[in-house]
């Protein structure tokens, strides 16, 4: 890649990073809270190789593993389980021998707006609109704002590109992420009247009744043992769900949210959290390719 010295650089936000959004609570300042992307897979060797040559520290995270599910308020250490006890009907028929992912591909071919979608996946896709080679070749041209933004852009080559099939492919998804900081990590042992468990640092409980979705506590501590846990990361419906309640006041809020999270730690004693933090991506969070 050539190095650029005449850049100019137009961002619309107060602060640089885009969906790189970390924020920390002021009684866990050495505690860093995703907000926005949370991880580089290391098979995205791009993004790898450009940390590396902009010098940006890498932690290993290590493996993130789901623990728990939840589900119509059933609960299972794994999703076939979580199927047999939640999902009774999908025992039989065509969808008893299904995996998980299988019900996902399925869910998503057929019963999602989606449902016109004919071809599984993108490459698969470009395959049959372009054969399995093509070519692209530009001058040069970046772009760098999500498609909905470019969507503002008017003029014949903006709203060519907008008119092609790989750009009307890209579908945004909304996500939605909360974090809470309190005085001791609560979920460490919990006894409830469904489970016994002890959420370590990137275990993730995985919920769908109150639409948490991820729960997943963060490593580190603040000076005094306090203790920080992503409550929520939710995606689609339930990413709309939340965002649309912390439109609200700040207190209606918060107390959806420490509903939520107790109905899906029934019987288990919470604490006040000492702060809540979240942010609705509203627009999009990522986007899905598809026909
Ligand atoms: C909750 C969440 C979780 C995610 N998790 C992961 C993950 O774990 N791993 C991963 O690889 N990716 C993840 N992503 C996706 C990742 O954040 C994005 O793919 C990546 O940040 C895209 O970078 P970008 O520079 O293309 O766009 P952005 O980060 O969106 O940057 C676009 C920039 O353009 C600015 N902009 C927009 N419109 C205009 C305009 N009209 N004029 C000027 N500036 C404008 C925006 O303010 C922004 O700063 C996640 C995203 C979210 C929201």
């Amino acid at each position: 890649m050539k190095k650029e010295t005449n850049v100019c650089l137009f961002e619309k936000d107060s602060r640089f990073g885009g969906r790189d959004y970390d924020v920390r609570f002021s009684r866990a300042p050495n505690i860093a809270i995703s907000l926005g992307a949370w991880r580089v897979d290391k098979k995205h060797k791009k993004v790898m190789d450009l940390a590396r040559r902009v010098k940006i520290p890498m932690l290993e995270m290590g493996h993130v593993k789901a623990v728990l599910f939840e589900a119509r308020g059933f609960y299972a250490s794994n999703l076939q389980s979580l199927k047999e006890q939640a999902f009774a009907t999908l025992l039989s028929g065509p969808f008893a021998n299904m995996t998980s992912s299988e019900l996902y591909k399925y869910a998503w071919l057929n019963v999602t707006r989606e449902k016109a979608l004919e071809v599984p996946s993108y490459r698969d896709f470009l395959c049959q609109q372009f054969g399995n080679n093509f070519t692209v070749s530009t001058k040069k041209l970046i772009i760098a704002v999500p498609s909905f933004a470019f969507k503002e852009i008017t003029g014949d080559v903006a709203a060519e590109i907008e008119s092609n099939p790989l750009f009307e492919a890209i579908l945004p998804h909304p996500a939605f992420k909360a974090a809470a900081i309190y005085s001791y990590p609560w979920w460490e042992n919990v006894t409830s009247s469904h489970y016994n468990l002890t959420m370590k640092p990137f275990e993730i409980f995985r919920s769908g009744a109150t639409c948490l979705v991820g729960t997943m506590p963060y490593s580190g501590r603040g000076p005094q043992g306090e203790a920080v846990i992503q409550l929520s990361y939710a995606w689609r419906a339930c990413a709309i769900k939340w965002g649309e309640i912390s439109k609200l006041s700040k207190a209606v809020f918060e107390t959806e949210l420490k509903k939520a999270v107790q109905e899906v730690f029934p019987g288990v004693v919470i604490p006040e959290p000492l702060e809540i933090v979240f942010k609705y991506w509203e627009e999009v969070a990522w986007y899905v390719n598809y026909p």
